[in-house]
């Protein structure tokens, strides 16, 4: 067994941690990486007995998510698995604050719990923070997300997460869209950060998982029993696969991320397309909050509107050559998707012709001329 324990220097930067952190000690003939452990149970007398109470691997991956994000990792089978954790937080009967453009999936978990009498769901514009506020009087938890899906508004998590507590709420931000290279909610007052380790930071479109991080020990043992009880656990090749990705993140995503925004400069000039959402924009209305709490870049992510039908807009989507259509994000190769396909579980007043696009890392020139050539080929 090779537990993780290369320390993590405290004056290392995020960029270092993702490459250093959660590797085995450096003793003599230790292989630099934390193995891939397969193994649904252990020899009696030990800490862990099952594969439900714990695995080497799951140890180094969230060694690296708790030292990136400043708190206790806690690693589950997929994002909404740890979201659903985390709803669990909520006392029976108790209030919860959600964006009203959120994942879907974050959404029906709590309109699920809702419809059994368990919770009360409050729905506010996550980019309004005085809206937020009001909604988290006498609530118990208010839920974010970093850069919202798929509309790009920016939560304000600084005032949000003090203004919360202060009520007596504790914070969520779900930073899938930032990755801890652009954001540390806990850092900003938040309590807990989800992340759909899926995306961005796996990086490669192969595996499902998720990852809570949270400051308090409370909530960190909460996480880590209802995973052992509930038993939404990570795998041992997802894990090993997702600190892969994240030894490569910060370079990844700085391509990504100069792509969107050359896409997103590229589109808000072309003549067909009537409107782009991108914070990192100047002209932006989320780009002053942005240059705030995402200070290093806006991440790879944005959404745009075409002057065009939503038939037409699918007929531009289906004939692109090199973007995929399809969805989900943060893998290396750039996928598209007009959301309100999803009709019955995109957010109502989502526009039937946003496009959600997901900047990979291939070279700006080819994906420029495939979006531009599949426009023109639609509507001249
Ligand atoms: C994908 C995603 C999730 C859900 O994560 P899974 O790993 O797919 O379960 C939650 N939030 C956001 C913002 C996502 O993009």
């Amino acid at each position: 067994m090779y537990p993780p324990s290369v320390a993590v220097a405290p004056a290392w930067r995020p960029d270092t941690i993702t490459v250093q952190a959660g590797r085995p000690a450096r003793t003599p003939g230790a292989p630099m990486n934390s193995p891939i452990a397969l193994s649904s149970t252990y020899v009696h007398d030990a800490e862990k007995a099952y594969g439900r109470d714990g695995n080497d691997g799951w140890g180094a991956f969230e060694a690296a998510m708790g030292a990136l994000d400043g708190g206790r990792a806690v690693a589950f089978a997929s994002g909404l698995a740890a979201a659903t954790a985390i709803a669990d937080l909520v006392p029976t009967g108790g209030i919860i604050v959600l964006p009203t453009a959120a994942y879907y999936g974050v959404t029906n978990i709590f309109s699920r719990m809702q419809a059994h009498g368990r919770l009360t769901v409050r729905t506010v514009d996550p980019g309004d923070a005085d809206a937020v506020l009001a909604a988290a009087e006498g609530a118990d938890m208010v839920w974010i997300e970093s850069i919202a899906n798929p509309t790009m508004v920016v939560a304000d998590i600084p005032v949000i997460a003090a203004g919360a507590r202060e009520r007596g709420a504790f914070t969520v931000v779900d930073a899938t869209f930032a990755t801890p290279l652009r954001q540390r909610p806990l850092a900003l007052g938040a309590d807990i950060v989800l992340h759909s380790a899926t995306k961005l930071i796996a990086g490669h479109s192969d595996l499902l998982l998720g990852v809570a991080v949270t400051s308090s020990n409370a909530h960190a043992d909460f996480l880590a029993a209802h995973r052992h009880d509930h038993g939404a656990i990570p795998g041992g090749l997802e894990t090993f696969l997702a600190l892969r990705g994240l030894r490569t993140l910060d370079v990844r995503l700085e391509r990504a991320e100069a792509n969107a925004a050359e896409l997103a400069r590229r589109l808000e000039a072309h003549p067909r397309v009537t409107r782009v959402n991108y914070p990192g924009l100047p002209g932006d209305p989320q780009h002053e909050k942005a240059l705030r709490v995402l200070p290093g870049g806006c991440g790879n992510m944005l959404s745009f509107e075409i002057d065009a039908t939503p038939e037409q807009t699918d007929e531009i989507l289906s004939g692109l050559a090199l973007i995929t259509h399809a969805t989900s994000l943060g893998g290396v190769e750039t996928l598209i998707e007009r959301r309100t396909r999803w009709a019955a579980e995109e957010a109502a007043g989502v526009p039937m012709t946003l496009c959600r696009l997901s900047a990979g890392i291939e070279n700006i020139e080819d994906l420029w001329t495939d979006v531009n050539e599949s426009i023109h080929r639609v509507i001249r």
